[in-house]
């Protein structure tokens, strides 16, 4: 029914049948009777009407605690339709209550900072995230300028300058940030923040291998091209000088290759595109292979044991032979002649162990740490003298780690140095 009808209609009723009722006790009792009772129904009338307005006023003071009063008349409609809007907001309410909470979540999750501002930068919201990046407390610092909180000049500038298309670079707190703010709606800003430390980290690694790759490689083939020079400029050199220049040569020449041969060890070892193979690994048969190629690098300057005692492992031989090469090739060549080197493979407790042990030059403390970086060496003249790459330790490493084992360094200036592998015991 039009809503119209559905209110007058019942209200005329409603006064047509006071006034009959009024009109019924004029006809049989008299004017005086009529008029006081139609005087009394309308007073009864206007009485109901302001008892529920007075309950509608009560209510709407206070609406969210209070039950809708129920009605008469007319007021039952009023009151039915108020309690359907209200059921209908406080179902809103919900909705949106939710709907910010998953809001909220999502945002925590979030690998990226987001602080959401007002027009002047008055912090309203931030994720955890950005918490951290920014030294943020959404707590301690609700309702507060947001360039009172970032103190960076260069956030200051951005700010200032107002170009917001690009993201800016800032160094903040040990990190390294992308921040990018982004105006939305007409009266709010978004400041995104992303934490680039780790690529840039590898970015920078990357540049210096390469710087440290193409210099290593220049200096052999910079010898190589001097001797042709000399060739073709000089063709009637002596036999003996001739001879001479073909073996240095080579030397670089097996350098350059011990070089490259390193590199794509290095890379295919990092390369999560090339997965490990376990196989079981025979312990035994491997570590004499390694001293056998030990034995032949010293060629009798030094007296290298080998003790296996331990049992055989699930990895990749490749992998290990690479590894364990490296430290027995190590101890080779930084061990003065006449000193010793013991390998040993044993088992205990916490897993299986390899040990080099040489007498040899050993290390300064202060190298220890780094001697597993790419192209890290203590002395250059002396690693290259003896065909060291400088890729040697970090082959190593990321040998290891794809076994999940772990290596220390021990050593003494003078004395000698000890390379401990440590496997787990679930690699048996
Ligand atoms: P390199 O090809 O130069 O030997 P590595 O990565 O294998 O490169 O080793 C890094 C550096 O660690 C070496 O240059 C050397 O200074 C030091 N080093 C490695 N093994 C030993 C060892 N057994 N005794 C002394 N110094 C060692």
């Amino acid at each position: 029914m039009n809503p119209q009808l559905f209110f007058w209609v019942p209200a005329i009723l409603r006064l047509l049948l006071a006034l009959g009722c009024a009109g019924v006790i004029w006809f049989f009792w008299g004017m005086t009777a009529g008029l006081i009772a139609g005087v009394a129904i309308m007073t009864f009338l206007v009485a109901v009407q302001l008892h529920y307005l007075y309950r509608l006023g009560n209510w709407l003071d206070n609406p969210a605690s209070e039950k809708i009063p129920d009605g008469w008349g007319a007021w039952t409609d009023v009151f039915s339709r108020l309690y359907r809007i209200r059921r209908d907001t406080e179902r809103n309410q919900a909705e949106l209550a939710e709907w910010l909470t998953r809001f909220r979540q999502a945002m925590s999750r979030l690998p990226d900072g987001v602080v959401i501002m007002d027009d002047v930068l008055f912090l309203e919201w931030c994720n955890p995230v950005a918490e951290q990046h920014l030294g943020l407390s959404l707590e301690r610092d609700r309702g507060m300028r947001v360039t009172n909180l970032i103190r960076h000049p260069d956030f200051m500038d951005y700010i200032i300058l107002g170009r917001y298309e690009q993201p800016l670079t800032l160094t903040l707190r040990e990190r390294k940030l992308v921040v990018h703010l982004i105006p939305f709606e007409d009266r709010r800003q978004i400041l995104v923040t992303h934490d680039a430390t780790q690529s840039e980290r590898i970015d920078m690694m990357r540049r210096d291998f390469i710087a440290n790759a193409s210099h290593e490689l220049r200096t052999p083939l910079t010898v190589i091209n001097g001797f042709l020079e000399i060739a073709s400029t000089q063709p009637n050199l002596d036999q003996a000088t001739r001879l001479g220049h073909i073996k240095l040569m080579t030397e670089q020449g097996q350098r350059m290759q011990n070089l490259v041969e390193d590199m794509l060890t290095l890379t295919r070892l990092e390369s999560i595109d090339y997965p490990m193979r376990p196989e079981r690994v025979n312990m035994g048969k491997l570590l004499e292979q390694i001293l056998q190629e030990g034995l032949a690098l010293s060629a009798g300057r030094h007296t290298i044991t080998l003790t296996v005692d331990g049992s055989d492992i699930n990895g990749n031989a490749d992998e290990l032979r690479s590894a364990f090469g490296n430290l027995v090739s190590n101890a080779v060549r930084y061990t003065p002649a006449d000193g010793s080197i013991d390998i040993l493979w044993r088992d205990t407790e916490q897993g299986s162990q390899f040990i080099v042990r040489d007498t040899g030059i050993g290390i300064q403390p202060e190298h220890i740490p780094r001697l597993t970086e790419r192209f890290y060496r203590v002395d250059k003249s002396r690693s290259r003298d003896t065909q060291g790459t400088g890729l040697g330790l970090a082959i190593v490493k990321h040998a290891l780690l794809r076994h999940g084992a772990t290596i220390a360094i021990e050593s003494e200036v003078g004395k000698g140095s000890s390379f401990i592998v440590y496997f787990q015991s679930s690699s048996r």
